[in-house]
Formats: C-alpha cells, structure tokens, sequence
C-alpha cells in the first residue's frame, strides 16, 4: 500500500528558479513540481500538491498563514498519511513552532522544509530536502507513523521543529535545535533516534487549536540600553524578554521599578536567554534575583521563536485551564526541557 502525503507549497526560495534573461529569482508554476522533478515519480509514496494561491516569501508569513495551514491539515488529516510544507527558510522555525502548538495530539508526521537555493539551480540543496522529507513524511512501522510531530528536515537533518533556529544565510547546513539532539539523520539509510521523538501521553484524539494572540512583545537588553525606553514600550499583555547569559539584567533600582510598572500594569514578563545554548536558571546570579522578586516567568532554555509562539497561542486562550505563567512552565511538545539547569552537577 502507498503511503499518502499531502505537499502544501507555500513560497519561498524552493519553489524559485532563475529567469535566465534578467537574472532575478521567480517562483514557479509548483503544479509543475513532477515535470521539475521526475524522481518525485519513483517514490514509494502518493503525493498531492496543494499550493498556495500566491507563493510568499517567508517573511510575509505570519498568525494568519499559521492558520490556514494549520485548518488546512485538520481538514485533511484523515486522509493522508502524513504532511510536507515547503516554506521559505526565514521564518520557518516560527511556523514550525506555531504549528507545534497549534495542531495538538498529532499522530502523523508534519514535516516542513525549504532551501538555501532554488530548485532550477544546478548546485541545489532543494531536491535532497524535497525527496528525503517526501521519505520521512511517508515513515510508518507496525501501521503507526515513525515521526509524530511537527519537524524540520534541512541539510540530511530531521530536527524537533519547536526546538530549531536559522542559524545560517550562507550554509545549506542552515538549521539547529542547539538543546535538543537531532531526532535523524539521512545518510545511506534513513536513521531514526527513537527514544528522542515526541509521543503524546493523552488519550485525546487530535485537533487543531488554531488560538493566536498577537499581544505579545520581544525585547532584547543590552549594556548600555536606556532603561526609559522600558515605559515608552508598547502596553502588551506579554513580554518576552531576551536577556544576558543564564539569566541576567543590570542590578539597578531603576530597571527594578521599570520592570515592576510592567507587572503592576498586568503585563506577563517571559525571560529568555540571548544564547543559543542553554538556557535561564533564576538565582544563579544575583543579577538574576529581580526576576523572581518580579514574579516572571523563567523560560528555561526555550528558542525565542517557540517562546513567542507559545505565548501567543496560550495568551487568552479559553482552551486552557489556569494561569498562563502555570500553563507557559509546561512542556507542550517537547519545546523546553523539564529539568532545571540547577539540577546539573
Ligand atoms: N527569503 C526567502 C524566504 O524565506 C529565503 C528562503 O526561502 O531561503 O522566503
């Protein structure tokens, strides 16, 4: 039996070729994909094509794209085995994110992928993403699908999509989920780290929760910054603060009193590190201490795309029961690790 895989083009660098008269970049006709491509033609699985209307380039794609990819897949996912995106790479790991939060209790895989140049090119990195998620997509063993979650596939690489980053605009090796292993790796076989893929511990059926807020702020310190800028900030109920190191922020009266007023006014204040690797522990530092005397909410060594998302889907969101601080500490799907970094010894 072939294994069904439903393609959602949606724009970006992948679905490019070169127009050989001006030399500029233009997408092209996607339903051509197969005659672009014969060897899509081989393989073991079915594919159907479902292209955007108008490609976009991945910075144009936001909360409101999130949603019609997210509704699209819930209304298909009976009927296909598993779901490929093609996406610009910009902005792919917010989509990968946003979906993660978004398409709950997922038994399929979910596979999104782009690449760094077109498909007409002859140096492309698009056809080995194209046709090695096409292989991932399509994984089933005993009847269950391998990979139950939203992932990345980028440069022989299957990644936890919540946990990865652009990290490159120069190298096809372009993604990294720095705190969280490589769930495969495709090399003369197609290897599955199984004891690291997400499986869902309730017995819910899936659905799609498609709830975005968009009030919700990112904020990076640095030396230097003049703390007024913190009051002239926009009144948003959520804060996502990237800070220094492990945690911390200058030791002033000032920044203290400036990060209170955003409580008091009721804003929710998320810390998040400036580094890639490893993540925030409160108490660490004593520069670190106003966080807790603040009540804010610490978000371990979550990436800035997932906290964002994951913010913006918890925020206001009927669907959870509790605070959003209570429902932001847990692990959705697999986007921050449960341990403390205080507990490394
Ligand atoms: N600007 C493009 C995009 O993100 C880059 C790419 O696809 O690689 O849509």
């Amino acid at each position: 039996m072939k294994r069904k895989v439903l393609l959602i083009y949606t724009g970006g660098t992948i679905g490019m070729e070169k127009d050989y008269e001006t030399g500029s970049l233009q997408a092209f006709d996607f339903g051509n994909i197969f005659k672009k491509i014969p060897e899509m033609k081989l393989l073991e699985c079915e594919v159907s094509v479902h292209p955007f209307k108008k490609p976009l380039d991945s910075s144009d794609m936001g909360p409101e794209e999130w949603k019609i990819i997210a509704n699209y897949i819930g209304k298909n996912y009976h009927n296909f085995d598993g779901f490929l995106i093609l996406h610009g790479t910009d902005t792919m790991s917010y989509t990968a994110s946003a979906l993660s939060f978004m398409l709950k209790n997922l038994g399929k895989p979910v596979i999104l992928t782009g690449s760094q140049l077109p498909i007409g090119d002859l140096r492309t990195d698009a056809k080995e993403n194209l046709l090695t998620s096409l292989n991932y997509a399509s994984l089933y063993e005993n009847g269950n699908a391998v990979i139950q979650e939203v992932a990345v596939y980028f440069e022989y690489k299957l990644l936890r999509g919540n946990r990865t980053l652009k990290y490159s605009a120069e190298y096809f090796d372009a993604y990294q989920t720095p705190n969280y292993p490589v769930l495969g790796q495709s090399g003369v076989h197609l290897n599955i780290q199984k004891d690291f893929l997400w499986r869902n511990t309730t017995s819910e059926p899936f659905h799609v929760d498609n709830h975005i807020s968009q009030e919700v702020f990112f904020w990076r310190i640095f030396p230097g910054m003049h703390l007024n800028h913190f009051s002239e900030m926009p009144k948003v109920k959520v804060l996502i603060l990237q800070v220094f190191g492990s945690g911390t922020i200058f030791n002033t009266q000032k920044t203290q009193t400036m990060l209170q007023n955003l409580r008091k006014q009721g804003t929710e204040i998320v810390v998040i590190s400036q580094c890639v690797s490893g993540g925030i522990t409160f108490g660490k530092y004593s520069n670190s201490n106003i966080f807790t005397k603040i009540g804010a909410i610490s978000g371990r060594d979550i990436t800035a795309e997932s906290a964002l998302t994951k913010a913006m889907h918890l925020l206001d969101n009927p669907k959870y029961e509790g605070t959003f601080a209570e429902n932001f500490a847990k692990n959705l799907c697999g986007e921050v690790s449960v341990e403390t970094h205080a507990e490394h010894y």
